[in-house]
């Protein structure tokens, strides 16, 4: 159970790129890091206006000369100080996040991005040897990985309580962007524009996060092969894609499918991923993230619950409140950045037994989300054929 006690000797100099005022996604972060003591904030460039991030750093309680213009500004400026920045989360727009993470290991931090890592493979294979070569980690945001269920999943699935595994149905097809929202929204803008996105939309922004969660599940399913047809229902997004389907082949021949969207209209997140086996199977839903379908066939279905005794203790281990108080997404981006922290903190002291036996969504999480969209794109825009994984 996690109750507040100190992790770390002491809270790790922490500073933002992005996450802004008004942006999405800045808020969790400094939630998520701050929760635990484990990070301090101290320093930020948290807004592509200069005169808006120092205006909203300093509303943080930041000293005004830490929060800087830009990225490359607080890099040299944190290195002179004996007390500078350790670690930094980037929390922009998709097409700046490999410049800015390689800036940041090339400065000696440890990082948090956010997904995706960037582009192409090439790119995500040189922050990987530059974050080894650095002895830096690099934490990815995948955060409903920190829900707690999905550890019991990968738990029972480790047990054998599903028999083999045959099927992973997986989704993440939300309904916002069914209309062109983008002409008003400038969050939804970037996200669209293959120059600030990369090269695919839904399949990076949405589809990455069951497909890690499949990952942690199935650690030792590998895909052999997939097939992928995107499309854009709104035309004005083409290129990129606001639909997207792709069908995988498993090495131990198990069949995946992952079905990406932002035009499911009606739907909220609707991210959901089942496991099936040949004696059972688990489903978890991320609006309901305090349960886990658990169906064996030819009996009831059971629902566990989270914080619940009967859970194996590596889910517990993550409990804040016990069972019957919801949790939600704050406590399981927590749960990461807690883990980050750890992950930091034992990288600095060179204690490998604690960092082998720490599991979070790291660099090479990092590495393979880009290559799954980068498989997926490679398919569809060969007309949605079998490509071999690469
Ligand atoms: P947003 O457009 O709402 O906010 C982006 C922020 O970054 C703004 O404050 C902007 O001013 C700032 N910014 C842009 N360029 C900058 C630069 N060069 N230097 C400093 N600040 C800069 O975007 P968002 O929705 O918050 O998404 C940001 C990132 O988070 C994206 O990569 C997105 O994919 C990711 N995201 C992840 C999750 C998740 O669940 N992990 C959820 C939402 C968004």
């Amino acid at each position: 159970m996690i109750n507040g006690e100190k992790r770390t000797a002491h809270p790790i100099r922490w500073a933002m790129v992005g996450g802004g005022q008004g942006s999405q996604i800045g808020y969790i972060h400094r939630s998520a890091a701050l929760r635990d003591n484990t990070f301090q904030l101290v320093a930020g460039a948290f807004d592509i206006d200069p005169a808006r991030g120092k205006a909203f750093g300093t509303s943080l309680g930041l000293e005004p000369q830490r929060c800087y213009d830009s990225y490359q500004e607080m890099f040299a400026a944190e290195a002179l100080r004996v007390d500078g920045i350790q670690a930094v989360s980037i929390a922009t727009p998709n097409g700046t996040h490999y410049a800015i993470c390689k800036a940041a290991l090339l400065a000696g931090l440890h990082v948090v991005c956010e997904k995706p890592l960037c582009f192409t493979v090439e790119e995500a294979v040189e922050l990987r040897e530059l974050a080894v070569s650095r002895k830096k980690i690099v934490g990815v945001t995948y955060g409903y990985a920190g829900h707690q269920l999905i550890e019991q999943a990968r738990a029972m699935i480790a047990n054998g309580e599903l028999g083999d595994i045959r099927i992973v149905n997986m989704q993440f097809a939300h309904g916002f962007h069914s209309e062109a929202v983008e002409e008003a929204n400038p969050a939804t803008r970037w996200r669209v524009d293959p120059r600030f996105a990369g090269p695919s939309y839904v399949l990076g922004d949405v589809g990455t996060h069951p497909l890690y969660l499949s990952e942690v599940m199935l650690p030792e399913m590998k895909i052999e092969s997939l097939m992928c047809t995107r499309q854009s229902f709104v035309k004005s997004r083409a290129p990129l894609e606001d639909n997207a389907y792709t069908l995988m082949r498993y090495t131990n021949g198990a069949m995946g499918f992952v079905w990406s969207s932002a035009v499911n209209a009606g739907s909220m997140h609707g991210q959901k991923i089942r496991v099936i086996g040949s004696r059972a199977s688990l489903e978890w839903w991320d609006e309901h993230p305090n349960q886990l379908s658990f169906e064996i066939q030819g009996k009831p279905a059971q629902i566990l619950e989270r914080g619940m005794s009967y859970l194996h203790p590596s889910a517990l281990l993550d409990d804040r409140i016990g069972g019957g108080h919801s949790e939600g997404l704050f406590e399981a981006w927590s749960n990461l950045y807690y883990r980050f922290a750890i992950a930091m903190d034992a990288t600095d002291r060179d204690d490998q037994e604690q960092l082998s036996a720490l599991r979070y969504p790291d660099i090479h999480a990092g590495v393979e989300g880009v290559r799954w969209v980068e498989n997926c794109v490679r398919s569809a825009d060969a007309g949605g054929v079998w490509v071999d994984y690469q």
